[in-house]
């Protein structure tokens, strides 16, 4: 039996540390803040990301509470008109064998922290801030600003996009800041006109600019997510702004999208942030999981299904002894980062899809509204059709990552 350190109590950590106790080991999550807690409105999961869930016993909880979404809907959010939608009914859910849902992201992150505390051999310890790792053949251990020092069997950082483990192991300096502003509100459905209350993901596109909404808290409440390219070349996060600034933003959006946006209040802004992929980012007895791994834009709404995968994916891997856990994270390493990779760039090249202005915009919405909807899952079933989350490791050599 292992003892392995992960670093980060998120998601991917706490997915990470339920993955790995299947296995036999013991894990230790240290978490910077003072508490384990996440905040936030909603989250999509597709199909894959419930796979992950019901991988680690908790599908059916998730599938319970979440909001079962009927349907993806791209509109052209200038002129008003319907382009195209991708249903996620019948068919969908037998290809994909799950429904694609709106889970609340506090939801989503307590069922997986319940489940963490319900096992003896998962130790949670808050207010753990790691700056840095050292291993020396056999270990690995977490150095905390404090100078404490946390040594365990293999290590794992799970620490996000301004990771401190992948700053020492991979060194790639700052995220990139994308120079898109998204902002977020959350308003009561029973405030939403009656005929724009639907359970759909929709997407109002716009020249530089869109705008998606979808609903929570069991259809109960509707997320407001508009985003602009808009070049802010800083990062920020969670910082207020008036509705005004939301509107006067929007302007070029047509009176449907923005009747909406106009329901809109207690607005907040985030700076979109990501990196370019790597090829490796393991060193020994050390690797990286999820945003720390592979941070991407949410425009695939899969940064937290990739979470989930990777810690599935290795969870399964270390069915062995601690001497093996290099080779296995090596592996581990190489079976994620084509997919990985994968989702980075297509949430990157989405906004190529979604903001182009004038007769762009009109090819754009002829060629969209040609698929039919089994052609638009034939084109979704690379991301929200996975169940393996990676291609078969069994007997492949490691190539070109780092240690
Ligand atoms: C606006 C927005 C919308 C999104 N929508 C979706 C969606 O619809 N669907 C989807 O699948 N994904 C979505 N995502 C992406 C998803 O939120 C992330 O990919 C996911 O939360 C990553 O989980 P993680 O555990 O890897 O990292 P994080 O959630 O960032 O967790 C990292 C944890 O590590 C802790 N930590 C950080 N540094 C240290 C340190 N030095 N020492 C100890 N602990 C540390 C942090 O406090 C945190 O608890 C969205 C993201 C954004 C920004």
């Amino acid at each position: 039996m292992a003892r392995v350190i992960v670093v980060g109590g998120g998601i991917g950590g706490l997915a990470a540390a339920l993955a790995i106790t299947r296995q036999g080991h013991r894990v230790v999550v240290l978490e910077r803040e003072a508490a384990f807690a996440e905040l936030g409105a909603g989250m999509q999961l597709a199909p894959n990301g419930i796979h992950a869930l019901d991988r680690l016993g908790l599908g059916d909880r998730v599938r319970e509470s979440a909001v079962h979404i009927d349907e993806l809907r791209f509109m052209d959010g200038v002129t008003g008109r319907h382009v195209v939608s991708m249903p996620l009914t019948g068919a969908y859910r037998r290809r994909f064998g799950n429904p694609y849902v709106v889970a609340h992201r506090g939801d989503l992150y307590r069922l997986l922290l319940r489940a963490c505390r319900a096992r003896a051999d998962i130790e949670l310890r808050p207010g753990c801030r790691a700056t840095g790792y050292r291993q020396d053949g056999r270990s690995a251990t977490a150095v905390l600003d404090t100078g404490e020092r946390v040594t365990g069997d293999a290590l794992i950082g799970a620490d996000g996009v301004h990771s401190a483990i992948r700053r020492q192991l991979v060194g790639d300096g700052p995220p990139r800041v994308a120079g898109i502003t998204v902002f977020r509100s959350v308003i009561p459905m029973a405030r939403v006109p009656e005929r724009l209350r639907w359970n759909r993901v929709t997407w109002w596109a716009g020249p530089g600019r869109h705008f998606v909404h979808y609903p929570i808290g069991g259809g109960a409440y509707l997320n407001l997510a508009p985003s602009i390219e808009n070049g802010v070349t800083e990062e920020f996060a969670d910082v207020p702004v008036s509705a005004e600034q939301v509107l006067d933003a929007f302007t070029p959006l047509g009176a449907a999208a923005r009747r909406l946006l106009a329901l809109g209040a207690d607005w907040r802004s985030w700076v979109l942030i990501d990196r370019d992929p790597v090829p490796g980012w393991t060193d020994g007895r050390v690797t990286l999981l999820g945003d720390a791994a592979h941070p991407m834009l949410h425009y695939a709404a899969q940064g937290a299904c990739q979470s989930l995968e990777d810690a599935v994916f290795l969870g399964d891997l270390l069915a062995c002894p601690p001497a093996e856990f290099g080779l296995r994270f090596r592996l581990y390493n190489v079976g994620r980062r084509e997919r990985t990779a994968r989702m980075q760039h297509i949430a990157r090249e989405s906004t190529k899809l979604w903001h182009p202005a004038g007769a762009a915009a009109v090819a754009r919405n002829a060629m969209l509204s040609a698929f039919s909807a089994t052609e638009l899952h034939d084109r979704v079933a690379w991301m929200h059709g996975a169940r393996d989350f990676g291609p078969a490791v069994e007997g492949t050599a490691p190539q070109g990552v780092a240690g």
